[in-house]
């Protein structure tokens, strides 16, 4: 059985300190070889403004893709990131 990757992203952690911006820190983003990871303004206001740093998100996308590395948890320095592996496209493709 195939069992889905879980890739959690606490926000209130990421931006825990004040005035933190995501887009200073990037540590997930940059350590993951496959890239899993999206970073985007949120779409809840019709016109963000693209420097308030609140505004901005890291989030898993492409879970199919995670390796189960753990690269990502132990790089973020807010602990933030949460990763239940699942089974990876490479244990699939061995099959
Ligand atoms: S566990 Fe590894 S492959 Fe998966 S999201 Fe984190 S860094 Fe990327
Ligand atoms: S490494 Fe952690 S604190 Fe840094 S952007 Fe990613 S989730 Fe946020």
């Amino acid at each position: 059985m195939v069992k889905k990757t879980v890739i959690k992203v606490d926000y209130s952690k990421c931006h825990s300190k004040a005035n933190t911006d995501p887009r200073d820190c990037r540590k997930c983003l940059l350590i993951c070889d496959p890239a899993i990871f999206l970073m985007h303004p949120t779409l809840e206001d019709d016109h963000p403004d693209p420097h308030n740093p609140e505004i901005w998100r890291i989030d898993p996308i492409w879970l199919s893709k995670c390796t189960g590395c753990m690269k990502c948890v132990e790089a973020c320095p807010e602990q933030a990131i949460t990763v239940i592996p699942g089974t990876s496209l490479h244990e699939m493709k061995a099959r």
